[in-house]
């Protein structure tokens, strides 16, 4: 018997080899180049064993597999690139191969003359899935939560390991596309029903059954390698093609606008793989998968979207040799729209909280917040009443200070003004231990001024969630000038117990995430004062990339809220700091019109009682002479409000606000949605370089501003051809360390 590193294979007397997938130092199992050859080996095993009549795959985990490890295609790359610096047609055709071992090995599998059948215990990701649909069998369990998913192009990426050619063998082209262009999960009923698995089974008979399709006379010949083989729901040609291709090319354009290469691929791959047969099939996704690897936005998602993204989960910018908070109750003060949010999230990770506010109806109030999303999440299945109960026991309204003794932590989301902010320091900090942490939810007070009404500022920090707080994934940690290291931990752990994402900041008006927002917001004040289109305005952020068009966003976060900001910024920082032209336009909605925003119902867009849904204000056109649209380039509104974002991006990290370019990215995506297909703020520069952006920045400082001026570090940057994940190499310390 040979040993194997990440799985067991035993085979018992009814000559069915179990192989048990589980890899002793991963939490979650993933495919990387030994476990490919490890699978290898076992296949060969099979196949040679005289004894074995097939085999069952499965997990030795709670999840069956989280797909391909992405850093092993990042490594894939990096060679690459030193390869082409000397031969750059065999770098090419090397990058193919390694493209394509997955490919062949899969291959191997469903052509080696035995059944596998796929026991899929527990959600199946990417590669995982690819190889389970290589498989003749496919049992999933039909516990709670298990999904089914091809999500490669959520990072830039598709299916390269067959799938686009076994899904639209095995389902429909409509639900093939779909699954495959979303990257959306299906649960085991709905792959079922698809035709995309065979059986679902009670989870402690998932092996069995697996086992029984093989007792049974599975036929180890997948059905596209059997002669008269027919496409599920109809060829290309036929009639169901010819209804679903021509739509589907627009719907795909109406969702990503020609941004995302890699869903655009897969249609390419589904519709000329199944004009010809399957090998030569796998080959033009080989081809195109070699290609999509290449592209900026692929290796800019993959960083940012996958790799970043879990280094900031797991606690890259916590201080080391602090040891882990175990949270026994965190303090809430303030249950009105984000602390009753809050309280809901840290209940939801199973923390005791005291939800603080000044009378015990208004306590009372934001926990009933909690009730009405459990309601919903009930709705949709997501819940149980068991989760109810135990969720709602968590949270104690109360008016009382004194229930925030024992805390770990306090979270104050009281009203946006410094005195009542005082008042809740204080007497929060009358009743908390010495080593408890008071974090504020402040949007736009400094936490160094805040914390000077604070007995011990150490422990005094920014903790700034966004709205709605249950379904924005980050939390902006902001450091005071005397916030501690233990603060900081503190706060990274309470983040990382949400399963949120954190990223820290240096202290300043806006932080990060809202002065890029501002930036974004008053660049289309600056279209609509220019007479451009207020449709061409919205429709040319969404052609960028930006999930929300900027008018939209500023409804959702109020215009009064504007109006203040502007006034202060105005106060503070004098009359040089804004645009006339900007308070007057923000005066004339506010105070003229009452346009508030979505809150009033009345904003940039109306808003009808549903079902009819909002559209554009028709009055706003006639604020301004409006352009002939015809004459407004479209290309260069997309690249102001990307640019202008960047460019704010670029100035918080010349000013050493945030220091780490993976948080400006993931930051940027998680908060605002920048153009996920750039990898994000800072990403987008380095993608075109420096020296393209500034100038791209200079031409767009000559037409439209001085908001496009280019700040010192980029040109410097410019110059040297550095990126920022060169010149603040997160890195550093490791790379000096290997
Ligand atoms: P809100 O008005 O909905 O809630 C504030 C709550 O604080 C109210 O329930 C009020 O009764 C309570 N309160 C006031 N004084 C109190 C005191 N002394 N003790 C206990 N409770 C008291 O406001 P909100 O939108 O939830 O904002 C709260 C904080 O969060 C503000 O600092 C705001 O800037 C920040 N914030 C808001 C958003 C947003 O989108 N609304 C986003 C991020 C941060």
């Amino acid at each position: 018997m040979t040993n194997y590193k990440n799985f067991k294979v035993e085979t018992g007397a009814d000559g069915i080899a179990v192989v048990t997938w589980n890899m002793p130092d991963k939490s979650m199992n993933v495919l990387t180049e030994k476990v490919l050859t490890e699978l290898d080996k076992i296949i060969d095993q099979v196949v040679a064993d005289a004894a074995i009549k097939g085999a069952v795959i499965t997990s030795g985990k709670d999840t069956f597999s989280g797909g391909a490890d992405l850093t092993m295609m990042q490594e894939m790359l990096a060679r690459f690139k030193k390869e082409q610096k000397q031969d750059a047609d065999k770098a090419v055709q090397n990058l193919f191969d390694n493209v394509g071992r997955m490919t062949g090995l899969y291959r191997k599998l469903e052509t080696c003359g035995k059944p596998w059948v796929s026991a899929i215990n527990g959600t199946c990701m990417g590669g995982a899935l690819e190889l389970s649909l290589a498989c003749h069998g496919r049992v999933v369990s039909d516990a709670e939560g298990v999904k089914l998913a091809l999500p490669e192009v959520k990072v830039g990426l598709f299916p390269g390991a067959g799938g686009t050619q076994r899904v639209p063998r095995l389902v429909n082209q409509q639900d093939a596309l779909q699954m495959m262009t979303t990257g959306s999960s299906l649960t085991a009923a709905r792959a079922k029903g698809m035709g995309l698995v065979h059986e679902v089974a009670p989870a402690k008979k998932l092996v069995e059954t697996a086992k029984k399709m093989i007792r049974n006379g599975l036929k180890p010949v997948q059905p596209w390698d059997e002669k008269g083989f027919k496409l599920p729901g109809g060829a290309i040609y036929s009639a169901a093609g010819a209804n679903l291709w021509p739509a589907a090319t627009a719907i795909l354009r109406r969702e990503t606008s020609g941004n995302y290469p890699a869903a655009l691929t897969i249609l390419k791959c589904v519709y000329e793989g199944l004009l010809v047969p399957f090998d030569t099939g796998l080959k033009i996704e080989q081809r195109y998968f070699t290609h999509i690897l290449q592209t900026t936005e692929a290796q800019s998602m993959i960083r940012s979207l996958f790799v970043s993204l879990q280094e900031l989960n797991k606690g890259a910018r916590r201080p080391e040799g602090i040891k882990p908070t175990k949270f026994k109750k965190i303090g809430v003060i303030g249950a009105g729209f984000m602390g009753a949010g809050i309280a809901y999230v840290t209940a939801k990770a199973g923390i005791p909280v005291v939800l603080i506010d000044r009378n015990l109806e208004a306590a009372e109030k934001g926990k009933a917040h909690s009730a009405d999303l459990i309601a919903k999440e009930m709705q949709k299945g997501r819940m149980t009443a068991e989760d109810k109960d135990k969720l709602l026991a968590l949270i104690t309204p109360s008016a009382d200070y004194a229930a925030l003794d024992g805390a770990d932590l306090v979270i104050e989301a009281v009203f946006e003004d410094r005195g009542v902010k005082q008042a809740a320091t204080e007497q929060a900090e009358a009743v908390l231990g010495q080593n408890a942490i008071f974090a504020s939810n402040t949007s736009t007070l400094p936490i160094t001024g805040l914390a000077k009404v604070s007995q011990r500022p150490k422990n005094f920090i920014g903790l700034h969630f966004f709205s709605p707080v249950d379904k924005m994934m980050l939390v902006e940690v902001i450091m005071g000038k005397k916030t501690g290291e233990k603060a900081l931990a503190t706060a990274l752990d309470y983040v990382r117990a949400i399963k949120k994402t954190p990223i820290v900041v240096n202290d300043t008006r806006g932080f990060y995430v809202n002065r890029c927002v501002l930036r974004y917001m008053s660049e289309a004040y600056n279209m609509l004062v220019e007479g451009v289109p207020p449709a061409m305005i919205e429709n040319a952020a969404k052609m960028a990339g930006m999930p929300v068009g900027p008018l939209a966003l500023n409804d959702e976060t109020a215009i009064d809220l504007s109006q203040k900001i502007l006034k202060a910024t105005l106060a503070d920082l004098g009359d040089k700091a804004v645009d006339p032209r900007h308070v007057e336009l923000v005066n004339t909605l506010v105070d003229k019109y009452d346009r508030l925003g979505r809150k009033n119902g009345k904003g940039f867009y109306d808003y009808p009682a549903r079902p009819a849904k909002k559209h554009l204000w028709p009055e706003l056109s006639t604020l301004y002479p409006q352009q002939d649209a015809d004459k407004v380039d479209v290309e260069v509104l997309k690249e102001r409000f990307l640019v202008t974002i960047a460019l704010e991006a670029a100035r918080v990290m010349e000013e050493g606000i945030v220091t780490d370019p993976r948080e400006a990215d993931v930051g940027s995506i998680l908060a605002f949605g920048f153009a996920p297909y750039t990898g994000g703020t800072l990403s987008y520069i380095d993608g075109m370089g420096a020296k393209a952006f500034v100038k791209l920045a200079k031409k767009l400082q000559k037409d439209y501003g001085a908001q496009f001026k280019a700040p010192k570090l980029l040109t410097d940057m410019a110059e040297s051809g550095e990126t920022f994940y060169q010149r603040f190499n997160p890195y550093k310390a490791a790379d000096k360390a290997a």
